[in-house]
């Protein structure tokens, strides 16, 4: 059984207050003990590593592996091939795993390449992150995202494209409620999925036991969402009170991906994307942040996800999402670590996210402390996934 030794400054474990200047022993895939002793023995010729800070591994509740950050998103859909696809799709799970992210939510793809790839990193024989994947995006005729979903009109069409996703191997579904950035023609404030049809999908997803996400960006189509009974809101950009109620009473998550919108703005209107995914990423942005710290103020649960392989924004930087949660949401570094690693989990129905002994050592040893340093997530010294140096 391999063994592995982490001297720290700082632990965040995510279950009580940090530890400082300790030992944590890994054996095997799992956490066997942590120390409050710096010097603690090593059992001999087991490899030692020092950190000032060890986080749990992140994990992005929001990335699609197929995309890359090209500028024009539809056209690598269109224009490629699954087995181009499948290779983009491996890529791109050794970059985010290398770069601290040991658990990922694949949440719109294509054929079955998530599902399979999962099945490849779980056998060891491809490097990457803990996969939990949903399939194809549920679209409606024309809808969101359709170059890639499943497209699929009333109840029982709904509920018949659950099936196939859960045939094909998937863990979980998405739904798309309103319109989309990267879709032409597709408002973002309009509504897609119908509640009644939501219902429908949620309905037979929930038997069984896979969660749902809805990409909701719109107002009314955020609502119809959680009264059908959805487990995360996707974006939530233009939230009103309603739905913020809702969301409270329901305890139903919201993952932000600030990084999506943020990343198109900044890259501006002369870096190759087509003008209406500048305009509509620009106009929703006036409202994205407002809404959103109120959503956290009132007490709706945060679970991080950056959107990962949108336009301009990599795999290998998911480090950007905890910050901007930092500065756009009001989030201290230690509540953006907990949205992307407990929260996180919890939404996932994954048991990660906590380091504690008996847990899977899934973690990540930093140069600085987080509480120091809100950039301390950029350029992990060292990324352990189950129990072994990615
Ligand atoms: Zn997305």
């Amino acid at each position: 059984m391999g063994r592995l030794v982490i001297r720290f400054g700082t632990l965040h474990d995510n279950v009580g207050e940090p530890r400082r200047n300790g030992t944590l022993i890994i054996e095997g895939d799992k956490i066997a003990a942590i120390a409050n002793d710096p010097s603690a023995p090593a059992p001999d010729g087991t490899p030692v590593l020092e950190a000032a800070c060890v986080v749990p591994g992140l994990i992005n509740a929001h990335a699609h592996l197929e995309m890359s950050g090209e500028a024009q998103t539809t056209t690598v859909f269109l224009l490629t091939t699954a087995t181009q696809r499948t290779m983009t799709c491996a890529e791109n799970a050794a970059k985010s795993v290398r770069a601290g992210v040991t658990t990922i939510r694949e949440i719109g793809g294509t054929e079955n390449i998530a599902m399979d790839l999962r099945d490849a990193i779980d056998a060891g024989r491809l490097p990457g992150p803990k996969i939990v994947a949903a399939g194809q995006p549920i679209c409606m005729t024309g809808g969101h995202g359709w170059w890639a979903g499943r497209e699929a009109d009333g109840p029982w069409d709904v509920c018949k494209a659950v099936r196939e996703q859960r045939r094909g191997g998937a863990d979980c579904i998405k739904f798309i409620a309103t319109g989309g950035v990267l879709t032409k023609g597709a408002v973002p404030g309009i509504e897609q999925l119908t509640e009644e049809e939501l219902r429908a999908g949620i309905a037979e997803a929930h038997k069984h036991g896979m969660h749902c996400a809805a990409h909701a960006i719109g107002t009314g189509g955020i609502k119809n969402a959680i009264r059908a009974g959805i487990d995360s809101i996707e974006h939530g950009h233009l939230i009103d009170d309603e739905g913020i109620g809702l969301m409270v009473e329901r305890a139903t998550y919201l993952v932000p991906t600030l990084s999506a919108i943020m990343c198109i703005v900044e890259a501006g209107p002369d870096a190759g994307m087509p003008d209406f995914v500048t305009r509509k990423a620009r106009e929703i942005l006036e409202h994205a942040e407002g809404n959103l710290r109120k959503a956290r103020a009132a007490g709706v649960k945060f679970a991080g996800g950056s959107d990962a392989g949108t336009p301009f924004n990599y795999h290998d930087a998911y480090w950007r999402e905890l910050e901007l949660m930092q500065s756009m949401l009001g989030m201290s570094a230690r509540e953006a670590l907990y949205a992307a690693t407990a929260s996180a989990a919890d939404l996932l129905g994954v048991r990660r996210g906590r380091l504690q002994q008996g847990e899977v050592a899934d973690l990540v040893l930093l140069e600085r402390d987080i509480d120091a340093d809100p950039h301390a997530f950029r350029d992990p010294k060292a990324v352990v996934k189950a129990g072994v140096i990615a």
